[in-house]
């Protein structure tokens, strides 16, 4: 029989809702199979066109869809890897109802939010937890309950367990208990009044996780349990904690596990002792090294979250302690980059779209290749190191169509057979895909392996025509696509670290394996501060 977990969020938004799914789901996948599955309001079909700053980053998953950050939470815990069909949204919803309903399917019925928009989610749900053959069911509800765009999903959430039967559908609610300035004690009003408008819905919660500043007091946890219907022990403090990584932690040594495992008969026993190794490895790191992250969205650490991650999951195993100094290449050129770039030991450039602050990148680049600072490129990040070794050491008048169409040397493009396709509307190259790495590169001693396999988000391409005198005048390709003409990997030989890919390995990036790519970067960071040292 098929559990269900189903987690929401009260008060307000940004509590950590995907994390504590996550971290639950983590406590669970080594006893059980979780599956996660994730429920947002709005009403784009998927957020692959929503901007990162408003949004957080766009997620790929190896089956090319685009998801939102949540999901990186869920792989990097539970070490799963997700379908697109994990990610329900309303506008997903409406688009199949809607066409369900011109095709005839509703037999001149009319349709109606409920029961056919609340089916539908059900059976979704249902339908995912059979195809994955899943023990347990982690549903994320996205929003905050009272929102009006998740009202359908929580009424949805209701009916299941209606259907499905107590002892096998769980409810989790995330709070807040806010110590208000002044008044200085811990306030369960919000909590109350949370999991009251939950109530007004027929939804029970069996757990509580008040997030707060500090360890919910015992008087308090007292207090929402008598307002709330729920048991002392299934009040279980979400505390501030300044590494995510913590939370299952921080869950299981509050009894979680066993709360759970009552209420759904489960048996899990999790083990989390080699996670706890790295929490502390990471902890005791004392020696410090500064990355400088540069790009676009610099305002909001969410649109590179991936990336940060991927470089915390270095720390335990580097023993460095990684501090990210945030770069803006919209105001950086030639005078202001020695400056801008002083005390740092590595450089990424990101994945990226469109020409703000592009000439800044190319710069940065320039400073990394010259001065022999390590250097890593994500995608865009290894197209702009690509126009930058055309211009200042080939020479060429060289860019990427995708800022100048009509440049004489495009040396980043459209390859020719997806130009028309490009008319249509153009189509992202996503989702994972196989690079076959040279023996002797840097690439492959990273990898420890000749055929690898990451995930893309992009149109543009290294223009074939190039390849050969880009190696001629030094620049290393050292891992390409199977048939050989997509460029996946480049590198420079005589520099102590300067690697660039097509693809975004930090999205699949763990605390239990980090991406060679970024252990590479931060041991030669970790390297170079040694010897400046000296
Ligand atoms: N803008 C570039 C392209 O479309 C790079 C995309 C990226 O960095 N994700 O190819």
């Amino acid at each position: 029989m098929t559990k269900y977990i189903v987690v929401t969020g009260g008060v307000l938004s940004g509590l950590g809702k995907g994390i504590a799914a996550a971290s639950i789901g983590q406590l669970f996948s080594q006893d059980y199979k979780v599956v996660p599955i994730k429920c947002d309001g709005y009403l784009n079909v998927d957020p692959g066109t929503m901007n990162p700053v408003e949004h957080g980053e766009v997620f790929v998953l190896e089956d090319g869809t685009e998801v939102d950050m949540d999901f990186g939470h869920y792989e990097r815990f539970i070490n799963t890897s997700c379908t697109g069909r994990q990610n329900l949204t309303m506008g997903k919803v409406f688009h199949e109802l809607y066409l369900r309903e011109r095709e005839g399917d509703y037999l001149g019925k009319t349709v109606q939010f409920v029961p056919h928009a609340t089916n539908y989610i059900l059976n979704w749900w249902k339908g995912i937890g059979e195809e994955q053959e899943a023990d347990i069911v982690l549903i994320e509800i996205g929003g905050t309950v009272g929102d009006m765009e998740n009202e359908l999903y929580l009424e949805a959430a209701r009916r299941l367990q209606a259907k499905e039967g107590k002892e096998n559908v769980m409810f989790v609610h995330l709070t807040y208990v806010p110590i208000p300035a002044g008044v200085n004690e811990q306030k369960s009003k919000p909590t109350q009044q949370s999991v009251s408008l939950l109530m007004q819905r027929g939804i029970y919660p069996d757990i509580l996780l008040p997030r707060c500043s500090e360890m919910v007091t015992p008087a308090i946890k007292r207090k929402i349990a008598m307002f709330c219907n729920v048991s002392e022990q299934a009040v279980i403090s979400a505390i501030d904690v300044d590494s995510v990584y913590k939370i299952p932690l921080v869950f299981q040594e509050q009894g979680l596990v066993e709360q759970i495992n009552v209420r759904l008969q489960l048996y899990a026993r999790p083990d989390l002792s080699e996670w706890e190794k790295l929490i502390d490895a990471q902890e005791e790191a004392v020696k410090e090294i500064t990355i400088a992250l540069c790009g676009k969205y610099t305002a909001l650490e969410d649109s590179y979250a991936s990336v940060v991650e991927a470089l915390k999951h270095c720390e335990a195993h580097e023993k460095v302690h990684v501090v990210i100094k945030w770069v803006d290449t919209e105001h950086i050129d030639e005078e202001s980059i020695a400056a801008e770039l002083k005390g740092v030991q590595g450089v990424i450039v990101p994945g990226g779209f469109g020409s703000r602050g592009i000439e800044g990148k190319i710069e940065v680049i320039r400073y990394c290749r010259e001065q022999k600072i390590p250097y890593l490129g994500l995608c865009y990040g290894l197209q702009l190191a690509v126009v930058e070794f055309a211009r200042h050491v080939m020479g060429l008048d060289a860019h990427t169509t995708e800022i100048d169409a009509d440049t004489p040397e495009p040396i980043i493009d459209i390859l020719p057979d997806k130009k028309d396709l490009h008319n249509l509307g153009g189509t992202l190259r996503l989702g994972a895909y196989p690079a076959l790495l040279e023996k002797n590169s840097l690439a492959f001693s990273l990898y420890q392996q000749a055929e690898v396999s990451e995930r893309h988000r992009h149109r543009y391409e290294v223009n074939p025509a190039y390849h050969s005198l880009l190696e001629k005048y030094g620049l290393t390709i050292s891992g390409k696509s199977p048939d050989g003409r997509l460029v996946e990997f480049i590198e420079l030989s005589d520099h102590p670290y300067f690697i660039a890919t097509q693809a975004h390995p930090e999205l699949k990036s763990s605390l239990l394996h980090p991406a060679p790519l970024f252990q590479g970067l931060v041991k030669a960071a970790k390297d170079i501060s040694e010897k400046t040292l000296k």
